[in-house]
């Protein structure tokens, strides 16, 4: 049996590397490492696959989510809120820029934002909501668009984790993740759903003028060549990532299948265990499986986690410490956040190997190994 791992990127590469090896010479060849004609392909490729207007790349999917929030021009103390249990990318950029974090609840359910938790926490500073779409599952953004709308507040979707999630509006309408708020940030590192072989980010929005000002962010907060306008960064995307990209977006739905087939086979077998909760599906959107995360409760979360390991399965606690507890933020007073299903959530995660060139042996022996701790 080939060796286990959360994400098998080799054979992946083994399958596409014709194209991918071709395309990467001919950027060697030509020189052409920034902004070349894959870049201006992939945006275009990327804009008709979400339905969206303004695809703009960038260098990483924390530098999209930066990009987006400077291009609100809010105001040091302004407050945003987040889930704190997320990467910390997420929170990190919000405190980076002087803005205030704000955390909210998670549901036990989905693992993304709390929205009644959500009414509670908006206060007449909030200017900013940044929900996320967990392990590849769409918090509930029809709400979240209705609350921030009324209230005038902007919206951030952090769409790492969900690239090519369909969410489905209460009137049978469907629109991808990270096209329903203002503006969406995702992330192409190498073992997200859509990765390059390197960094990679992208921000997305419907607003041309908010399209504008986050293309002038990325690049310098220049207009035109040697005029500067506003302070920015320097945020690209690659010619070789952006070309990675193009091959792999073309089959990205077939990878969502795949997990999919996946998670299928693991709910199958573990969702019966007493002790073990399965990721439950929200109504509103499809899963796109970036994790296939279950909760354990009774079951000895770390034993099972070390157990696996001895059999050289890997398994992985995404996160064991939510942002508010995260010692980087000591000094924002955030470490008493109510938090109660974030801090219980910590404790009962393990998410487990899923991918898209897993073997059906790999899957047996995973279950298997889990049953055989459980029986224990
Ligand atoms: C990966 C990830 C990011 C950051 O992306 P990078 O490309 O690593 O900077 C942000 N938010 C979430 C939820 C992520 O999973």
């Amino acid at each position: 049996m080939k060796k286990i791992q959360m994400v098998d990127l080799i054979t992946q590469y083994e399958n596409i590397k014709s194209d991918v090896d071709t395309a990467i010479q001919e950027i060697l060849s030509k020189a052409q490492f920034i902004n070349g004609p894959y870049v201006k392909q992939f945006q275009s490729d990327m804009e008709e696959y979400l339905g969206v207007k303004h695809v703009i790349p960038c260098a990483n999917g924390t530098d999209a989510l930066q990009i987006a929030l400077m291009s609100l021009d809010l105001q040091p103390g302004d407050e945003v809120i987040t889930p704190s249990f997320t990467y910390i990318a997420t929170t990190e950029v919000i405190a980076l820029l002087r803005l205030k974090p704000v955390f909210v609840d998670v549901n036990e359910d989905d693992f993304c934002m709390d929205v009644e938790h959500l009414k509670k926490v908006i206060t007449s500073k909030t200017k900013a909501i940044v929900p996320v779409h967990l392990y590849g599952q769409a918090a509930n953004m029809e709400e979240i668009m209705k609350i921030a709308d009324e209230k005038g507040i902007k919206v951030i979707e952090d769409n790492a984790q969900a690239i090519g999630c369909d969410y489905k509006f209460s009137d049978g309408t469907i629109r991808k993740t990270g096209t329903i708020g203002h503006i969406g940030a995702t992330s192409f590192f190498p073992s997200k759903n859509l990765g390059c072989y390197g960094d990679g980010g992208a921000i997305f929005t419907n607003d041309d003028e908010l399209a504008a000002k986050m293309r002038m962010i990325a690049n310098h907060g220049q207009s035109e060549r040697y005029y500067h306008d506003v302070v920015g960064c320097n945020s690209r995307l690659d010619s070789i990532q952006a070309a990675v990209l193009v091959i792999k977006l073309k089959k990205l739905d077939e990878y969502i299948a795949a997990r999919n087939k996946v998670a299928e086979y693991y709910d199958n077998e573990l969702s019966k265990i007493p002790g073990i909760r399965v990721p439950e599906r929200t109504p509103q959107s499809n899963h796109v499986f970036h994790q296939y995360t279950l909760q354990l409760e009774g079951v000895d979360r770390d034993g099972l986690h070390k157990f696996l390991a001895e059999k050289d399965v890997p398994s992985m606690i995404y996160y064991p410490v939510p942002g508010h507890k995260q010692k980087m933020f000591a000094s924002f007073g955030l470490s008493d956040s109510d938090l109660p299903v974030t801090d219980t959530l910590t404790e009962k995660v393990l998410s487990l190997p899923i991918h898209t060139e897993m073997e059906q042996e790999q899957l047996v022996f995973i279950c298997e190994a889990i049953k055989e701790f459980v029986g224990k």
